[in-house]
């Protein structure tokens, strides 16, 4: 088995961070701050943010049932996506594995960080193999990828699956479950003392409806954590972000009603979807969205555009020729892409 130094980027495993203003003094009470050469006027905005959230931590520990020490937060779950390559993998060398398809920013992480990707297709039913991927994998897979409920797919993988890989893969295995508020299917952040290499992402912009705050999670070991804080830009998480996201988690009935109002309008919507004469089939959904294969996705598309309705054409994506994938919004906006569908000849 290799440990979390073998599979860790020498440079990175040995890289002394960057010490900031704010990390040093922490422990002490203080109220003079000359160390950071800040304005000390327009409080509270001239001041540097705390470098490691340490009270959102908190907040999100107590709601999410993890230890604050095994929570990274980036600016959007895009960056512990790209601190996944930065961290784990050597450029030219090492290579990750993924199902596919799936999100695109693991895909375009691996180029911009020239590491190997090797997608895996997913079944007809969008379900995974555990055995494929791990055929897929040699000495110098670092990194495997699943997406869970999966994009654009909107299904959840199998969870014995999910769960053969974490036994059998000897490296890091990410489960992105961006979409996960919207399942029923437990979180493997639950699962993390059990798991200490798995690394689960979550994020605030989909069911927490704070997308333009860009912030993201990952839950993992505090080993895995400590090289993502090690790596992250000194303050990478702004001062409005967290405070506001601070305060949506005082509001966390809100999410939950949410999600109820949004899991009763996708019943609704993709019933009403089904019926149209341009649809041939829905597929089943886990997320706040789902994939439809249509009679022509790209002229149906640019129909819709001409509408001013605008949805994701995933016709070139693989497995997913003619399909569109919609996301769940009001009544009123899910009905005029009804309305626009009833007309479309
Ligand atoms: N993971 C998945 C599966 C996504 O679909 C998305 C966004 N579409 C993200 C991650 C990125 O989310 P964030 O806004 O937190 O960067």
């Amino acid at each position: 088995m290799r440990d979390l130094q073998a599979l860790t980027r020498p440079n990175i495993w040995n890289l002394k961070p960057y010490s900031s203003a704010r990390n040093e003094y922490s422990g002490h009470v203080a109220q003079v701050f000359l160390d950071a050469n800040e304005n000390p006027y327009n409080a509270p905005l001239n001041r540097y943010p705390d470098p490691l959230q340490t009270e959102l931590k908190a907040e999100i520990a107590r709601r999410k049932q993890v230890l604050a020490e095994q929570i990274f937060l980036g600016n959007g779950s895009d960056e512990a996506i790209d601190l996944v390559y930065r961290c784990f993998t050597n450029p030219g060398e090492d290579n990750v594995v993924a199902i596919e398809p799936t999100y695109g920013m693991y895909r375009v992480c691996a180029d911009i960080n020239d590491v190997e990707y090797r997608p895996v297709l997913l079944d007809h039913d969008f379900q995974l193999s555990a055995d494929r991927l791990l055929a897929a994998a040699d000495n110098y897979t670092k990194v495997m990828w699943i997406c869970s409920p999966n994009n654009p797919t909107g299904n959840s993988m199998n969870r014995k699956e999910i769960v053969r890989l974490l036994e059998s893969f000897d490296g890091i295995v990410v489960i992105d479950e961006a979409y996960g508020d919207f399942s029923a299917e437990r979180s493997f952040r639950l699962d993390l003392n059990k798991y200490p290499k798995v690394i689960v992402l979550n994020t605030f912009s989909k069911a927490w409806g704070c997308a333009a705050i860009r912030l993201g999670m990952a839950f993992a070991d505090k080993g895995i954590i400590d090289l993502f804080n090690k790596v992250k830009y000194p303050y990478n998480v702004n001062l409005l972000t967290q405070r506001e996201a601070f305060s949506i988690l005082q509001r966390y009935e809100q999410i939950d009603e949410w999600v109820d109002v949004l899991l009763k309008e996708r019943s609704r919507f993709i019933q009403e979807f089904a019926r149209l004469t341009c649809c041939d089939k829905v597929f089943p959904t886990d997320a706040n969205f789902f994939l439809a294969r249509v009679t022509d996705a790209p002229a149906i598309y640019s129909y819709l555009v001409g509408q001013g309705i605008i949805v994701r054409n995933r016709h070139r994506v693989s497995l997913c020729a003619d399909c569109l994938r919609i996301t769940i919004g009001t009544k009123e906006e899910d009905d005029a892409l009804l309305d626009a569908l009833r007309n479309y000849q």
